[in-house]
């Protein structure tokens, strides 16, 4: 700025006060009631006058013409509490300090007692909703058994956006935005319905998500997990619910499956599964096992661990004997239960990923005369250590890529060979295909117990004498 420049900018700033050019002189005086007035009776004039307001020119609160602003603009009591900026002496309810903050102004501008607060621009009117949002989340969790409770709220973008516009425009330095305030005014009502529970961040019994929008409370309960290990004693038992090849399991099933909906009727998942989701009142069941056996190998020894995921339970501090004896009962026999503990979402991976050695005892019958039992036992026991390459079976190629793998072949023990038939009991790494290590899928396995005995081999039974975990 050059001196002149500063002299002729003093010139024109000093104008108004007394000098001889009044640039005021061309304005009238703003009647406010008149304004006001016409906003009543015409809707449409109102709803035009919105984004001249929103963006017109006003100190920030708590200065009252800032709260007289905010308050022309329709802030509810809610928000003028929340963006007014004003002391709460005594710590009243966010809408009684609000509602004084409106008494105040109106006692300074009585033109503002014409305005009714019937829609706010600061919240949509969201929380004139908390007491029926409070109503739907005990509707959506009523009978649910919980101790720790989550909550979340999904606000539009747009109504987030323009929020944010007007409280950093007028809203008090500092106050807190729309979304963490109406997430706390919910709380607070919640918590005057049920008192013991606790409010967390993460790892909640229940989850509660609230749409501002259409007001749809979802609950969601966190799944119980219980560990165990489980036994199969039976041959016809698959690890999870098998559905009808026939009917996919549809509800009601057909006449094949006889109207189950299920290949097999019974499964470990099931037999263990349902009297724990009867117990719980929970939906349904999902059954983590580390690793599997097929339908007709039987688990023995201390058993395969699993984690049992129990959906949507409405009970979730599961009695465990009451759980064992349940289970005792309904299995008759065909899987067996010693112990379970209340497990997590983490052990599911951690027992899914655990490559454990497993030991197994196999029987099978040889073709052609009896072999030299000293012979045939010394040629068995030779494979104890060696690598077997183990080309992708011919039974499983259908679903899994074709390829070839190495698997260790630990240990071999126990060789019993009478007349035709010859059993052992072998230790190997997890994924090797034991039933091909004896028959050799056609030389697909080698070595193998068909190679060194030079004769055809046929599995009679497979059993899983030992998970070797934990
Ligand atoms: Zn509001
Ligand atoms: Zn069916």
């Amino acid at each position: 700025m050059t001196d002149d420049d500063q002299d002729e900018w003093l010139d024109y700033a000093s104008a108004g006060y007394g000098g001889a050019i009044d640039p005021w002189e061309d304005l009238v005086p703003v009647d406010d009631s008149e304004e006001s007035d016409e906003d009543l009776e015409d809707e449409d004039d109102f709803e035009d006058d919105t984004p001249a307001l929103r963006d017109m020119e006003a100190p920030p609160c708590p200065a009252p013409m800032g709260i007289r602003h905010v308050i022309r603009l329709g802030a509810c009591d809610h928000c003028l509490a929340r963006i007014g900026g004003r002391l709460n002496e005594g710590g009243v309810p966010a809408k009684e300090h609000g509602a004084r903050i409106r008494v105040d102004a109106i006692e300074r501008d009585s033109m503002l007692s014409e305005i009714s607060p019937d829609y706010c621009p600061f919240c949509e009117d969201l929380f004139d909703d908390i007491q029926n949002i409070v109503v739907r989340i005990l509707r959506e969790t009523e009978g649910v058994e919980f101790n720790t409770l989550q909550m979340g709220h999904h606000i539009s973008k747009e109504l987030v956006e323009e929020e944010d516009y007007l409280r950093k425009r007028f809203g008090a330095r500092g106050a807190p935005p729309l979304k963490a305030s109406f997430a706390a005014a919910v709380e607070l009502a919640l918590k005057e319905k049920i008192t013991d529970i606790e409010l967390v961040k993460e790892v909640p019994d229940v989850m509660i998500l609230v749409d501002s929008l259409t007001l749809r409370v979802k609950a969601e309960v966190r799944p119980v997990f219980l560990y165990g290990r489980y036994r199969k004693m039976s041959r016809e038992v698959p690890q999870t619910r098998w559905p009808c090849r026939a009917c996919k399991g549809r509800e009601g099933g057909c006449e094949s499956c006889e109207m189950t909906g299920l290949q097999y009727l019974h499964s470990v998942q099931d037999l263990v599964g349902e009297p724990i989701r009867k117990l719980l009142e929970a939906d349904d069941t999902s059954f983590h096992g580390m690793g599997r056996e097929d339908i007709d190998v039987r688990c023995l020894g201390r058993g395969r661990p699993f984690v049992i995921e129990v959906k949507r339970p409405k009970k979730r501090t599961p009695d465990i004997e009451g759980l064992l004896t349940s289970i005792a009962e309904g299995a008759e026999g065909l899987v067996e239960v010693d112990e379970l503990r209340p497990s997590t979402r983490p052990e599911v991976a951690r027992i899914k990923e655990t490559k454990a050695e497993k030991s197994y005892r196999i029987r099978f019958t040889i073709e052609g005369d009896p072999l030299d039992q000293e012979d045939a036992e010394q040629r068995i026991l030779g494979l104890s250590g060696v690598m077997l390459e183990q080309r992708t079976p011919k039974r499983v190629a259908h679903r899994r890529s074709d390829l070839v793998r190495k698997r260790e072949l630990v240990s071999i023990e126990n060789v019993v060979v009478e007349d035709n038939e010859i059993q052992f009991d072998v230790r190997c790494q997890t994924g090797t295909y034991v039933k091909e290590m004896v028959h050799s899928d056609d030389g697909r396995t080698t070595p193998s117990v068909a190679e060194v005995l030079e004769r055809a081999c046929e599995v009679l039974w497979l059993d899983v004498l030992e998970i070797h975990a934990e």
